[in-house]
C-alpha cells in the first residue's frame, strides 16, 4: 500500500504528542526530528525535507500550539497544510486550446506508464467530456508499443492512427495531426517513445515532435514506484523539453512517497493526475490536499465517494440511503451493495481510504479474499426472500438450514448475520451523522 511506512512514522511522531497535555519547544523539535527522518526515510527529496521541517517547526514553536490545550492536533493541522503545499495546493487542470483541437504530448521513460496513461486520459475526456479524442502511436521503438495502444483504443473505442514502425515518429506525428484535423476530433494525444534512460536523441527527436505539433500540454509520466530516480527523471525532462505537467503513476503499489512530495518543488511543475492501477479507469485528479490527508493517514474520503459515485448506481445508492435512515437495510440491500463495492475494486484499498482506518492496526494485514465474499454471498442466497427482508426471523433452525443449504459453517453464518446487524446499526447511526465508532464496523 502507498505511503505506508511514511504515514506510520508520521502517526508515531505524532502520537508521542497526544499523551503530553502541553508541549515544550523541546517536544516540538523531537517531533520534527522525527518528521524529518520519516520523510528522508520515504525518499524525499533531501532539500524539500529541509525547507519543509524548516517551515513547520517555524509554525509549531508559535504560542498557537505551545499554549493550545490541543498541540498534537495543531501539529496535525500545520503538517497536513504544509504537505499540501509542496505537492502544489491547488488542483492542476489540463492546459486546454482556445480552439480546438488540445494537443497532449505523452513523454516518459519505458515502463513509466505513458502508453496506458494515454489511454486512460483519451478515456476519462470522452466519460468525463463527451470528448473525441484520437491517439496518435508515435513510439515505434517499444517493442509491441504501437499495437498496445492499437489493443488500448479498440476496447475504449477511441481511435488510434498509427504508421506501423518504419516510418520516422515527426512524420507519423505530422501525418496524425492532418488526420485528426479532418476528422475533426477535439483533443489529440501523442505517445512518443521512451529510453531506459533519458539519452540525447531520445530528447531530440521528442524536441522536434515538440517543435511540430506545438502540444498546450506535456505530460511527463513518471513512475512513483521509483522514488528519488523518478525525481531525478522529472528534473532532466523538464529542463529538456519545460513540460507542463506530471502523471504519477503506479501508487497503488508500495510507493514510499518520495515521488509524490518532491516533483512539485523540485521541478516547479504540477502533477496533474495519479495512475492507481492497471485498468483504464483507474486514472485520478491530483489533489493536494487529498493527498496530503492520505499520506497522513487520515483517509481520502472524498475519493472515495468519487469513486462511488462513478462505480455505484446512483438510483440504487438513493435507496440504500433512504433504508439506512430508516433502518429498514435488508439482506437484498447488503448483496447489492457488495456487489458495487466488488467493482471499486480490491476492498483493502477502500478501507484504507476510510479515515481512522489506514493505521488501524486491527486492518494493518487485513486481506478480503474474494473467496469470502463469494461465501458470504452463497450464505444470502440460501436465505428464503422472507429472511432476507427482515433477518429478525433467523432463529437458530433457520440458521442451520441456511448453513446447510449454502455450504458454509453454522458458525459463519452466525458471525455473518452478527456482523451484518452491527453494521446496519453503524449505517443508520452514519446516515445521521455520527461517525463514532466506525472501527466497530468490522467485527474486530
Ligand atoms: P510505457 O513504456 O511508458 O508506455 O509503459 P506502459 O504504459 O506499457 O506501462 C508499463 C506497465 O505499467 C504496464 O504493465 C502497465 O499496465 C503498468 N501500469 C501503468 N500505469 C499503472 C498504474 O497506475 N498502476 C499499475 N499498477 N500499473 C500501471
Amino acid at each position: 500500500m502507498a505511503f505506508e511506512g511514511l504515514t506510520e512514522r508520521l502517526q508515531g511522531a505524532i502520537s508521542k504528542l497526544k499523551r503530553k497535555g502541553r508541549v515544550s519547544e523541546t517536544d516540538v523539535k523531537e517531533v520534527m526530528r522525527e518528521i524529518r527522518l520519516a520523510l528522508l526515510e520515504a525518499d524525499v527529496n533531501f532539500q524539500v525535507v529541509k525547507d519543509f521541517v524548516k517551515k513547520v517547526r517555524k509554525r509549531a514553536v508559535g504560542a498557537e500550539v505551545l499554549e493550545s490545550l490541543t498541540p498534537a492536533q495543531q501539529i496535525v493541522k500545520i503538517v497536513n497544510e504544509e504537505l499540501t503545499k509542496v505537492m502544489g495546493s491547488e488542483v492542476a487542470e489540463i492546459n486546454k486550446a482556445p480552439k480546438i483541437p488540445t494537443i497532449i504530448m505523452m513523454v516518459g521513460l519505458q515502463g513509466a506508464g505513458k502508453t496506458t496513461t494515454a489511454g486512460k486520459l483519451a478515456l476519462k475526456l470522452k466519460k468525463e467530456q463527451n470528448a473525441r479524442p484520437l491517439l496518435i502511436a508515435g513510439d515505434i521503438y517499444r517493442p509491441a508499443a504501437v499495437d498496445q495502444l492499437k489493443i488500448l483504443g479498440e476496447n475504449i473505442k477511441v481511435p488510434v492512427f498509427s504508421l506501423g514502425t518504419d516510418v520516422s515518429p515527426v512524420e507519423i506525428v505530422r501525418q496524425g495531426l492532418e488526420h485528426a484535423r479532418e476528422k475533426n476530433n477535439d483533443y489529440i494525444i501523442i505517445d512518443t517513445a521512451g529510453r531506459l534512460q533519458i539519452d540525447e536523441k531520445l530528447m531530440d527527436e521528442l524536441a522536434q515532435i515538440k517543435k511540430l505539433a506545438n502540444p498546450n500540454e506535456i505530460l511527463l509520466t513518471v513512475d512513483a514506484m521509483t522514488g528519488q530516480n523518478a525525481v531525478d527523471v522529472a528534473k532532466g525532462f523538464n529542463e529538456q523539453l519545460d513540460v507542463t505537467g506530471v502523471v504519477l503513476t503506479k501508487l497503488d503499489g508500495d510507493t514510499r512517497g518520495g515521488a509524490a512530495l518532491s516533483i512539485r518543488a523540485v521541478t516547479g511543475k504540477p502533477i496533474k493526475f495519479v495512475g492507481q492501477g492497471e485498468k483504464m479507469t483507474d486514472l485520478d485528479i491530483f489533489y493536494p490536499d487529498r493527498m496530503a490527508s492520505r499520506i497522513l493517514g487520515m483517509g481520502d474520503m472524498l475519493t472515495l465517494i468519487e469513486k462511488a459515485q462513478q462505480d455505484f448506481d446512483q438510483k440504487k445508492a438513493l435507496e440504500v440511503q433512504s433504508k439506512m435512515r430508516e433502518n429498514s437495510f435488508d439482506f437484498n440491500d447488503f448483496i447489492d451493495q457488495m456487489e458495487q463495492l466488488q467493482k471499486m475494486g480490491p476492498m483493502e484499498d477502500i478501507i484504507k481510504m476510510i479515515p481512522g482506518m489506514a493505521n488501524n492496526p486491527a486492518l494493518k494485514n487485513v486481506k478480503v479474499d474474494p473467496k469470502d465474499i463469494e461465501h458470504t454471498k452463497a450464505v444470502v442466497y440460501s436465505m428464503t426472500a422472507q429472511e432476507r427482508e427482515d433477518p429478525d426471523v433467523l432463529n437458530p433452525s433457520r440458521r442451520r438450514r441456511i448453513a446447510a443449504g449454502s455450504g458454509r459453517p453454522i458458525q459463519e453464518v452466525n458471525r455473518m448475520i452478527k456482523q451484518f446487524n452491527q453494521m446496519k446499526k453503524m449505517m443508520s447511526k452514519v446516515s445521521k451523522g455520527n461517525f463514532s465508532g466506525m472501527e466497530g464496523m468490522f467485527g474486530k
